[in-house]
């Protein structure tokens, strides 16, 4: 791979022979860590040199000592943001992070740049070289072990379950007891991705009767494959480009919307996943199907954002009660809930990518690379991804 060594002496460290350093820093409102100290190893031996921020791993259950006994080095947030040439976070920079920045530093993290376009122009027009895991092109076999939305979709889809089975106020399996048989609970997933198949197979060795469905016929091997019963809503199809879903019609919708509702009166518990890249995620669990569903029943929506999640009432990380008692859980950081194995993959992931974008030490930047080009949103005061890049023109051309 040919490096792009700009001359820039704050983004390369090359011109004095300097190795790059790496600065992982704490997150706000997140118990992640982009990297855990098992990674420090490879990184030093790639010829890295990585800082922490005092307490950054806390959350995750790693102490400032095992980052040291691993040859990382802690300081204080503001020595991080000075002295490293690549930032790494889990999450985007929010306000403050932002200020800390500086032109040539490389900022990797989750950016979801088809959403935050605003931040995409700000870190663009601060030269920061702005790097975003969430949009990896995951069918590149090279590519996927730098796959976070595979790593962190799979532990929402198990802690879904997990925290299912602890609201719900009855047996997952079928218990035969003394004082009388309990039935198994019906689960339904509605979206086998990652999460959903994930939350089937959970689901499935807890002992409930699960169901799964997705508007992309082809999952139903899938589902098939992880024990699930497959739903069929026959007329509704949605496969999209690269393996996605496409955004149905309002009136797709709809009919998606009736047809579910049969299925989803049937059920003790519904862990909704259904996501469409860049969009809001669609509405399946109506108004309408809360109420055909029985008092004690419990939903938890993976899908629940900001921009609205699967179900009616949702609300990211609070719990909704409804007045005929079913309980929507707003599970909007479920990878957050299990912030060890969570930081584990995210950190194998990061790690991947780092030694991959590295040569001699130096961390280097390759728009033309096949990996690099998905995933570098801007480089050098462009943005130089070319459907973030249009869609910042038009966000622009709005105003
Ligand atoms: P995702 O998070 O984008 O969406 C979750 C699921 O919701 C998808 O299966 C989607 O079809 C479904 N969905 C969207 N709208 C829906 C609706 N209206 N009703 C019901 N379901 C709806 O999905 P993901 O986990 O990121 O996976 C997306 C695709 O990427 C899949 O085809 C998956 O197999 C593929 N993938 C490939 C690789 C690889 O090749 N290495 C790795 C991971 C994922």
């Amino acid at each position: 791979m040919e490096l792009d060594l700009d001359k820039n002496p704050e983004s390369r460290s090359k011109a004095n022979n300097a190795p790059t350093v790496v600065g992982i820093i704490k997150e706000e409102n997140d118990n992640r860590v982009a990297l855990v100290p098992g990674s420090v190893p490879q990184l030093k031996k790639a010829g890295l040199e990585v800082l922490v921020e005092n307490e950054a791993g806390v959350g995750a259950h790693y102490d400032n000592s095992s980052y040291e006994k691993q040859g990382a080095e802690i300081v204080a947030r503001d020595e991080v943001f000075k002295k490293s040439n690549v930032i790494v976070s889990v999450k985007k920079p929010d306000a403050k992070t932002l200020t800390k920045l500086h032109a040539g530093q490389i900022f990797i993290g989750l950016l979801q740049p088809q959403i935050n376009t605003e931040l995409i122009e700000t870190l663009r027009q601060k030269s920061i070289t702005a790097i975003s895991l969430d949009s990896i092109n995951r069918r590149l076999s090279r590519a996927q072990t730098m796959d976070v939305l595979s790593s962190q979709a799979n532990i929402a889809g198990y802690k879904a379950v997990l925290v299912a089975a602890d609201t719900y106020g009855r047996y997952f399996p079928m218990m035969i007891t003394a004082a009388g048989t309990a039935k198994p609970a019906g689960v339904l997933v509605l979206g086998a991705g990652v999460a959903g198949l994930q939350a089937m197979g959970t689901a499935k060795r807890l002992g409930a009767l699960v169901f799964g469905y997705d508007v992309r016929p082809e999952t139903k091997a899938e589902i098939t494959s992880v024990g699930a019963k497959f739903v069929d809503l026959g007329e509704v199809s949605g496969s999209g480009e690269g393996g996605y879903a496409r955004a149905l019609t309002p009136e797709e919708l709809a009919r998606q919307q009736e047809a579910l509702n049969a299925h989803i009166s049937r059920q003790d518990i519904i862990i909704t996943t259904a996501q469409v890249p860049g969009k809001k995620p669609p509405l399946l669990v109506t108004e309408e199907a809360l109420q055909l569903l029985k008092p004690g029943s419990v939903i938890v929506d993976i899908a629940a954002s900001d921009l609205g999640g699967n179900v009616a009432f949702s609300k990211p990380n609070e719990t909704v009660v409804t007045k005929n008692g079913v309980r929507i859980v707003g599970a909007a950081n479920l990878p957050s809930a299990m912030p060890a194995s969570a930081s584990d993959a995210f950190s194998g992931n990061l790690s991947s990518l780092l030694i991959y974008i590295t040569k001699d030490g130096v961390c280097g930047i390759d728009t033309e690379d096949e990996i690099q080009r998905d995933i570098v949103i801007c480089h050098q005061g462009e943005i130089v991804n070319k459907t973030i890049a249009d869609l910042v023109n038009e966000k622009r051309g709005q105003l």
